[in-house]
């Protein structure tokens, strides 16, 4: 059995991560790997922070502080962020924070060097008298010769967009003192890429399998630019230092140690679990599918550079497998900028939502084979039209008819033709959903899973359960056990994607075991067994109001503005940052009513009534439509509770209503009672009362 080496981009480590991201090459590895781990596969997924380089170094240099400050700052952040995600790495190490990594960053470059495939150049450079240094690209600005921008960097202009050489530059100027810097003649190393060509096309070209954005894209890159040399060294004092005499001053490249962080931090995890040479199991075998998740922006240095490096190296190591790259998320229609704020931080997320819808949202509408939008609209429709609604709400009338009806236990039961067929489409789904995750389609594998919910519903729906439970206790059995064993495979199939829920689930299931040990391959044939208890139910997937998906576009138009004159103001751009809390409406506790006698209050005619059937009033998305028993009569009474209680959950429930109130006419219905809750002041909390022991229908309550 192949082992499998799964990586995702090392994020750089000079600023939080946001969703655009989470949805390129973090979230898609990491449900690949879920998916893998309940296939039974070995499997290591590695990662960690990319920390050299020179935005680091001014940004060190702009706050005062050192590099490794800024390193270790945004490695805590982008780590914590990632485990509030879910997201479940093996090891998540960081370029500077592991000391090997120096050491085998630097037998890359030895390698690459006895082997005949680095050499040096002599080039005239900037450099500043006054700082004494050589100025890398970034540490020179200038006027941009293209479009007579002020403030162009050495390598960009920001405004245009066109990449710069710093001597293109127009009355360049040292970033750090502003004096005007000078040539001056300096050596640097050079990789030269064009010694692989002809097998990096051979390779690429047998890779028929991947994704078209990744393999033809890169052989047409190949074919029309040609592959040249490419510096891997640099005047700076921030990075890993180059292993020759003479070479003081000078690190290695930042794009060049990075992808060394994979071996590193395989390295570092085969420490950590002592047995320090078992990365080497995945390295160094030729059967490792080593499959690297990245964002569209890394493809050239994934499936040409990387590549290159590895065959030039003495030390056999494996190439990659598969390298399912993706294309950009964008944010309400317009692209991530960080300068510009125009972000959703992981982090900010976090404060108001769970983890598990945003990794279905982004999930379901991954940027797989062409750029995909996020907008709070969307997500707000994906969690309660989908979640809550399809998925959320089958477990939810499940659960609680076993609990009303079955005594909270999945029954013994015969099944009939309508149980065989549904086994049957499970087995397909089943099949399909896996399908999804091996070859990276974590779009449709959504849609299978919601297909699942679906189905659930649909069975429920046919079967009427609650229409079962005079004359056919059998089928009623058979029914809800059929129904917990859809949960059951629902629960397992959502856990590459949602993996808390997928456990909460599994728990309210009656599930002991720890749902990682499933498999596949078993899904389909294994039964919930009869006699289990189910847990305590809860609601799977809560719904999102208007107002609160209102109060994040807000605050990401807020946050923009604020960078907007921040920017042109020449402020600090990290200072734009800063958030704009959206407004919270804060609500008087009312005072309490006057007092009443015991006359007026037995005025008030209090009964149990029992649900028959509730459904959602169609205009309005608080009402709905009860039909109740109360003794021998049957009523209707409109009560808005939908945000709160799905309406298919009330059904079989016996509650309290007020029964002598005068009918009135709510949405063109008639309403002939009321239902009685207890809320919160700000209604986010809504709890129908219920009786502590049973009673029959009609009962009065005094
Ligand atoms: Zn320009
Ligand atoms: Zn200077």
């Amino acid at each position: 059995m192949p082992k499998y080496l799964v990586t995702s981009a090392l994020p750089y480590a000079n600023g939080p991560i946001h969703l655009g991201h989470l949805a390129g090459a973090y979230l898609p590895a990491d449900i690949f790997v879920r998916y893998l781990r309940l296939d039974g596969q070995d499997v290591v997924y590695i990662c960690g922070t990319d920390e050299h380089g020179v935005p680091i170094t001014i940004r060190a240099e702009k706050e005062k502080i050192t590099p490794g400050d800024v390193v270790d700052r945004y490695h805590r952040e982008i780590k914590s962020s990632f485990e509030r995600m879910s997201v479940d790495f093996d090891n998540f190490s960081g370029t500077s924070r592991f000391p090997r990594h120096n050491e085998i960053s630097q037998r890359f470059f030895l390698d690459l060097l006895e082997n005949g495939h680095i050499e040096t150049h002599s080039e005239e450079q900037f450099y500043c008298p006054h700082d004494k240094r050589f100025l890398p690209d970034r540490y020179v600005e200038g006027v941009c010769p293209s479009c007579g921008f002020e403030r162009a960097r050495g390598d960009q202009c920001d405004k245009c967009g066109k990449l710069l050489n710093p001597v293109e530059l127009v009355n360049p100027k040292c970033a750090l003192c502003g004096n005007v810097p000078e040539l001056r003649t300096t050596s640097h190393w050079y990789l030269r890429l064009q010694d692989f060509e002809k097998r990096l096309v051979e390779w690429l070209s047998s890779k028929k399998e991947w994704k078209e954005n990744v393999r033809n894209f890169m052989l047409g890159w190949i074919q029309t630019e040609g592959l040249r040399e490419r510096a891997i060294t640099r005047d700076i004092d921030w990075g890993i230092p180059v292993p020759l005499p003479g070479a003081e001053g000078k690190v290695l490249y930042v794009w060049f140690d990075a992808p060394i962080g994979y071996i590193s931090s395989t390295v570092e995890w085969a420490q950590k679990i002592g047995k320090p040479d078992l990365w080497k199991d995945y390295w160094c075998a030729k059967d490792t599918r080593l499959v690297h998740f990245i964002g569209k922006d890394n493809i050239p240095f994934h499936a040409v550079i990387w590549p290159a490096m590895l065959m030039g190296q003495n030390g056999g190591y494996v190439m990659p497998f598969d390298i399912p790259a993706n294309e950009y998320l964008t944010l309400e229609g317009d692209k991530f900028s960080t300068s510009m704020n125009w972000a959703v931080w992981v982090d900010e997320y976090l404060e108001n939502f769970p983890a598990d819808p945003l990794r279905y949202c982004l999930a379901a509408n991954a940027p797989e084979t062409k750029d995909a939008d996020f907008s709070w609209k969307s997500f707000q429709a994906r969690n309660n039209d989908e979640l809550a609604n399809i998925l959320g709400n089958f477990a939810n009338r499940t659960l609680t008819f076993v609990n009303n009806f079955c005594s909270g236990k999945v029954p013994e039961a015969e099944s009939g033709a309508a149980e065989d067929e549904i086994s049957r489409a499970l087995a397909e789904k089943i099949t399909e959903i896996k399908r999804c995750f091996s070859s990276y389609k974590v779009r449709e594998a959504c849609r299978v899973l919601m297909d699942i919910a679906r189905l659930g519903n649909k069975y429920f729906d046919e079967q009427k359960p609650w229409a079962l439970r005079k004359d056919s206790p059998d089928r009623l059995a058979a029914v809800m056990a059929a129904c917990m064993n859809i949960l059951r495979v629902l629960s397992v199939a959502m856990f590459p994607i949602m993996p808390t829920s997928a456990g909460k689930l599994w728990a309210m299931i009656g599930e002991k075991n720890d749902i990682t040990a499933e498999r596949w391959d078993d899904l389909a044939g294994k039964r919930i067994a009869a006699g289990q208890a189910v847990g305590k139910v809860e609601i799977l997937f809560g719904r999102f109001e208007d107002d609160v998906i209102q109060a994040q576009v807000d605050k990401l138009i807020a946050k923009s503005k604020a960078a907007k004159e921040s920017n042109n103001k020449g402020g600090n751009k990290m200072e734009a940052q800063s958030e704009a809390q959206p407004a919270v409406e804060i609500t008087p506790v009312p005072a309490g009513k006057p007092q009443i006698t015991i006359d007026e209050f037995g005025k008030v005619e209090l009964r149990v009534a029992e649900v028959i059937s509730a459904v959602a009033v169609e205009k309005s998305n608080k009402l709905v439509k009860l039909q109740v028993k109360v003794g021998e009569t049957q009523k209707q009474i409109l009560a808005g509770i939908r945000q709160h209680y799905p309406p298919e959950t009330l059904v079989g429930r016996k509650i309290i209503i007020v029964n002598n109130l005068v009918p009135a006419k709510l949405m063109g219905e008639v309403s002939e009672g009321m239902v009685l809750a207890a809320g919160t002041e700000d209604k986010s909390v809504l709890s129908v009362l219920v009786l502590d022991k049973d009673m029959p229908s009609g009962a009065k309550i005094s």
